[in-house]
């Protein structure tokens, strides 16, 4: 057993956790987190926790798989570590690499033959960030150097990663964002829709800050467009179906490279391997981490789609970039055995299948609660909005800290759901049953109840 009180202790004495306040006293005594198994985690006190958010957006197999440890002790008793510079190789990340490769679709005249590895999202959308340069430079444009994210995007924590996201917080600390990188705002139709504007106008109308962007930096000094399928961590911001397809319309007008950050969207979560199928675009470059191990080692990389690949390949020169950990083999054996369970249990066509219906169908139910607005999903992702007046849809101030109240009140329950200012989220496992829905709405009513007597009182 765990003496919670003394790893409570160490903890706050010890480790700094990420976004967190280091001298907010509510940060000290953190639920120490034992065990897991399916959808739910244990803590020390033994509360069963359902975790709607397959922690942080990657556990998509459930948790306790033990395939996959057995697929990370093989590989460490065989070669727990090689690397893949200076002309050598290991069999797992080779075959990873093809697998993932066969498993990418071709769309139109893109295709993904080529993977570059690293470890996570973040360093995975460096490399974007590199290769992208690289690739103009070859092609002998080197102006075009600016790539163009978006207001509230995520693209990870690095120097670069955090420049390419459009977090304010992130920004504001560490004089960011780097050099050429410049933002859009995002298609948040419930906040950016003007009065009357259809979702589908809006869509139009919101890829269309890319056009104005672009003309604005100078086509010619336009690298790259990166932005995630649907947004993620910033409050699972899902764009109108008209969104997708003019931004393939702009790229492709002014012939600048589409990163597509599927760190969250890959593997499952939105109905296909790839979110570029779900919503059909064309894009050059695919951010991948997290669900490519269902998060149980570390791994990321970048499929590096027809157009670029090309271009890096047949005009030669050593690409001076790479990590320690690229082609990790005890990583990309986990990530072979983890694909060979999503495809056993056919877990991307559950999602856009039968359970995924019912997921919708539960999900948009909590727009009947007094105080929700705008609870939608895609595949395996909820959002909604918590509004003061549902009929005005009046916000909350953000000083009423009405999302981590609700919060409070899911952790107390047992449900792990993020708060993301006025929005609640969710990525629950992409394994979950009709029975686990039931509960996880049970668990989503409950705590929305309690925040409504809170509010009231
Ligand atoms: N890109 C997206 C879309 C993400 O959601 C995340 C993490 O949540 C990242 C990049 C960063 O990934 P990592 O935390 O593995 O560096």
């Amino acid at each position: 057993s765990v003496d919670t009180a003394l790893i409570q202790s160490l903890d706050s004495a010890h480790f700094l956790h990420p976004f967190t306040d280091f001298k907010d006293l509510s940060s000290r005594g953190a639920r120490v987190i034992t065990r897991a198994e399916g959808i739910y985690v244990w803590d020390s006190e033994g509360h069963q926790i359902l975790d709607a958010m397959s922690g942080l957006w990657c556990v998509n197999v459930g948790y306790g798989r033990k395939a996959l440890a057995d697929a990370a002790h093989a590989q460490m008793m065989t070669l727990p570590y090689y690397n893949s510079f200076f002309q050598t190789t290991n069999v797992p990340a080779v075959q990873l690499a093809a697998r993932l490769a066969s498993l990418a679709p071709a769309v139109g005249d893109r295709s993904f033959q080529h993977v570059f590895y690293s470890s996570s999202g973040s360093e995975s959308n460096d490399s974007n960030v590199r290769m992208v340069r690289r690739y103009w430079d070859l092609l002998g444009q080197p102006r075009r150097k600016v790539i163009i994210g978006r207001i509230n995007g995520y693209h990870g924590s690095t120097m670069a990663g955090a420049s390419l996201g459009g977090m304010s917080g992130m920004h504001a600390q560490g004089d960011l964002p780097i050099p050429n990188i410049t933002h859009i705002e995002q298609p948040y139709y419930f906040e950016n829709a003007i009065p009357g504007e259809s979702r589908e106008e809006f869509g139009v109308r919101a890829a269309g800050w890319l056009e104005a962007k672009i003309l604005e930096v100078g086509p010619d000094k336009v690298a790259a467009f990166i932005a995630e399928p649907l947004q993620g961590a910033g409050g699972v911001i899902i764009p109108p179906s008209t969104y997708w397809p003019e931004i393939q319309r702009i790229v492709d007008k002014y012939g600048i490279l589409l990163i597509s950050d599927e760190v969250i969207c890959a593997f499952g979560r939105l109905g296909h391997w790839f979110g570029y199928e779900k919503f059909g675009y064309k894009p050059d470059l695919v951010t991948f981490a997290k669900a490519v191990t269902s998060g149980y080692v570390p791994l990321g990389g970048v499929m590096v789609g027809n157009r670029v690949a090309q271009v890096l390949i047949e005009q030669g020169g050593e690409f001076n970039h790479g990590y320690t950990y690229s082609g990790h083999p005890v990583a990309c054996a986990v990530a072979m055995a983890n694909l060979d369970i999503m495809e056993a249990e056919q877990l991307p066509q559950k999602v856009c299948g039968d359970i995924g219906a019912y997921f919708a169908q539960r999900y948009a139910e909590l727009n009947d609660h007094p105080l929700v607005a705008h609870a939608e999903t895609c595949g395996f992702v909820g959002g909604l909005v918590l509004v003061k007046n549902k009929k005005t849809l009046e916000r909350f101030h953000a000083d009423d800290g009405v999302g981590m109240v609700c919060r409070g009140h899911c952790f107390g329950n047992g449900l792990i759901m993020r708060a993301v200012g006025d929005r609640m989220i969710i990525a629950p496992p992409l394994v979950m049953t009709k029975t686990d829905i039931d509960e996880l709405m049970r668990l989503i009513h409950l705590a929305l109840d309690r925040t409504l007597v809170d509010l009231k009182a």
